[in-house]
């Protein structure tokens, strides 16, 4: 029998089918260009029959949702309610969550006897103390208006935890550790005894580290300052922020791999732009290195955080006095370990696999 994870884009649904016993990957597909949600699950029906599997008769569905808000600790099971409630947190991620609903929609239409299951990119990190998710911002503005630190990546961040436990043969409940995950959205996790207990994102994913195409932080008085001399609209500002800043403003992709190329043939901004993406990343480091007074591990994930050994350099370097010693020749080669025997922090880089993990929460959901 079988698991299938669902993450629902607002024209896309990937997804990812497994065997609920083994966790074993039995296939995975994104479909494309949808009208609707119902259309895309009728093509992944055909697509599974030719695997022998009828969506109407496996175990579960496991949905990547968004946005969690305070309420959701942990996945949970699909009912109206939960519907309701997820509804209720569009306006915290209007881009996102209503066509994570979407999906869960056809989901039970088109499989009414399937169990669903909610999983959360905010749930991790609501182990966070009020001290790291309160912005000073007026109590009312938290109260009536939810606006705190949620962070996101949260499935990503605890999957790679758990992994660098298997790999240190340490329980995670022992471990202090710094997760990047560095892909087009970039976020950092302060992890302690396997909780997080801060993060780089906040209230949306606009927030903390340099992205591809998402400027992270800045001052918050540059929107106003653009608006009154520039004449943008609130909405030109969020387009500006979200989807025409990071690498792609500094060096005109967002494409590391190309910003590396364009630097090596003399490029100056595709060079400023991983000088900047770096020192953030960087400052990132520092300040969870003392956050968590002790680190035992460095988890480099994502697209640029597993393939790219030129960050993992520029991050870790001229560390030593922190315990960070990191072996050029096995960053180079593309290790999983790229610390050397000086070091007193493990340096990890290990694959994100967000749909397993969803796959994972889905199961034990099952067997309780
Ligand atoms: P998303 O957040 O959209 O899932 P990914 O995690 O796939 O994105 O990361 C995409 C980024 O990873 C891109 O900037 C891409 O250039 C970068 N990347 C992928 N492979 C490499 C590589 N070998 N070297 C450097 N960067 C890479």
């Amino acid at each position: 029998m079988s698991i299938l994870v669902i993450n629902a884009g607002s024209s896309s649904i990937k997804y990812s089918i497994y065997n609920t016993k083994t966790l074993q990957l039995i296939d995975h597909g994104l479909i494309e260009e949808i009208r609707d949600h119902h259309e895309g699950f009728e093509v992944m029906r055909t697509q599974l029959q030719l695997h022998n599997i009828d969506i109407t008769k496996i175990d579960a569905i496991g949905h990547r949702v968004v946005h969690g808000g305070e309420r959701f600790h942990e996945p949970a099971r699909v009912d109206d309610a939960l519907i309701r409630e997820i509804t209720a947190l569009i306006p915290l991620a209007p881009l996102h969550n209503p066509a994570n609903i979407e999906g869960i929609q056809a989901a039970r239409a088109i499989a009414p006897s399937v169990p669903n299951f909610a999983v959360f990119d905010t749930a991790f990190h609501q182990t966070m103390p009020p001290y790291a998710y309160r912005y000073p911002l007026a109590h009312d503005l938290y109260e009536s208006f939810h606006v705190r630190r949620y962070g996101f990546h949260g499935t990503s961040h605890h999957y790679v935890s758990i992994q660098a436990s298997d790999l240190l043969q340490k329980p995670i409940e022992s471990l202090n550790l710094i997760t990047f995950h560095i892909g087009n959205g970039v976020s950092a996790c302060a992890i302690q005894k396997g909780r997080s207990i801060d993060t780089s994102m906040g209230m949306t994913p606009l927030e903390g580290l340099m992205m591809g195409t998402r400027c992270g932080s800045i001052d918050p008085s540059i929107i106003g300052y653009l608006m009154h001399e520039k004449g943008m609209s609130i909405e030109e500002v969020d387009t500006l922020l979200n989807k025409k800043s990071g690498l792609l403003a500094i060096a005109g992709t967002n494409d590391l791999r190309s910003i590396i190329e364009a630097r090596k043939s003399g490029d100056a901004n595709a060079a400023l732009a991983i000088d900047m993406f770096a020192y953030r990343l960087r400052k990132q480091l520092g300040a969870y290195m003392s956050v968590l007074r002790g680190v035992d591990a460095v988890i480099f994930t994502g697209g640029i955080g597993e393939h790219s050994p030129l960050i993992h350099e520029m991050v870790c370097e001229g560390l030593e006095h922190m315990g960070i010693c990191l072996d050029r020749a096995k960053n180079s080669a593309f290790e999983t370990r790229i610390h050397d025997e000086a070091s007193t922090v493990a340096l990890l880089v290990i694959p994100t696999d967000e749909e397993r993990q969803i796959a994972l929460y889905v199961q034990s959901l099952l067997s309780a």
